[in-house]
């Protein structure tokens, strides 16, 4: 029987905090009294959480599934494994970590029950470091102009997808990407609720800032050409302006003779110049390095095992099967 909820999870290392997590989830979702199942994924952790996770199985294997992948792929491979994964109607994505609340995942159900397809959320007020937060903000901004995703907060990952969004987004075989986005796209109806957010339980964030880059850069490669299309725009700019200055110089030449001042900020200008198209060619590099490796169509993730309850009448979601479904995209 499929359940109404699926609730997806990302684990890397996340001993620390598991059994707090499980703790306050069980009992937050046994409340919402719809049938549910819980989706852990866990993304090539090298501490104890395999086991931790396994033993949370034999405890509840009614409602828990885990996906063991044979490395880290990254939060982002984790969640579209867990969507592969699950059969409910609603789907809801939060971190391990306890500071996606699990007793807000109600207050998501009931506006997905209004008639919404894509439930977002806003954190009321972020807990985080604060050079986090402000760096976040700039990105949020950035990417609210440069693409035509409506997300408020984007880095939050508590959220609740329809089946329809989910059955597309399990269509994608894109190697990197970010998960929220690539749902609105699909959204037919989307909204945004305000929820709490705390700070993280145990453990440390798994992110550091050169993999914070790196996540940025998948968003806005993934969803929008503008950096590409900016620097054609700049470059024609350019290029009308030396042009006006080759003009001037010459009729410089003609009427005032030689100059050789000003040699300074001829550097200035050659090198900020430079620094331009440096960052020019790097961006570049970020959308053909993507495209490299989409071309080489590698498995996304290899999924190990996976630990569930056999369902009467169907034949268990053998690991080599999903394995299979992820190669040659
Ligand atoms: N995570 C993952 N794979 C990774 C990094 C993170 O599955 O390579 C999971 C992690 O276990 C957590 C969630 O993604 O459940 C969010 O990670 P974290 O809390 O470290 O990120 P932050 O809150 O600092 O953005
Ligand atoms: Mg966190």
């Amino acid at each position: 029987m499929k359940p109404e909820i699926s609730v997806v999870i990302p684990i890397y290392n996340e001993q620390a905090g598991l059994q707090a997590l499980f703790d306050r989830l069980y009992p937050a979702l046994d409340a919402i009294g719809s049938s549910y199942e819980i989706v852990f994924v866990n993304d090539g952790s090298r501490d104890n959480s395999v086991s931790i996770l396994a033993e949370q199985f034999r405890a509840r294997p009614d409602v828990t599934r885990v996906v063991l992948f044979n490395g880290n792929y990254g939060q982002h491979m984790a969640i579209l494994a867990g969507f592969e994964a699950s059969r409910g109607e609603i789907m809801v994505t939060l971190d391990a970590d306890l500071q996606n609340p699990p007793e807000e995942i109600h207050h998501l159900v009931a506006k997905m029950r209004e008639g919404y397809d894509y439930v977002g959320s806003i954190r009321r007020k972020r807990q985080d470091s604060a050079w986090r937060t402000y760096a976040s903000k700039a990105m949020n901004h950035l990417r609210e102009k440069i693409t035509n995703i409506k997300i408020t907060d984007q880095g939050n990952m508590l959220r609740a997808y329809g089946r329809n969004v989910i059955d597309l987004v399990n269509q994608c075989g894109e190697v990197n990407t970010f998960v929220p986005a690539l749902a609105y796209r699909f959204a037919r109806k989307p909204t945004e609720i305000m929820v709490e957010h705390e700070e993280r339980s145990a453990g440390e964030s798994k992110y550091s800032l050169y993999s914070l880059i790196r996540l940025n850069f998948d968003l806005v490669t993934g969803f929008s050409l503008v950096p590409l299309q900016l620097f054609s725009m700049m470059g024609m700019l350019l290029a009308i302006i030396s042009g006006v200055l080759v003009c001037v110089l010459l009729v410089r030449r003609l009427f005032l003779g030689a100059e050789a001042e000003g040699l300074f900020t001829l550097f200035a200008i050659a090198f900020f110049l430079m620094g331009v198209i440096l960052f020019g060619i790097g961006i570049l590099g970020e959308y053909i390095g993507r495209i490299f490796q989409q071309v080489r169509a590698r498995p996304r993730y290899v999924v190990q095992t996976i630990l569930q309850q056999p369902t009467p009448g169907h034949e268990p979601l053998a690991a080599d099967a999903l394995e299979k479904r992820t190669v040659g995209r």
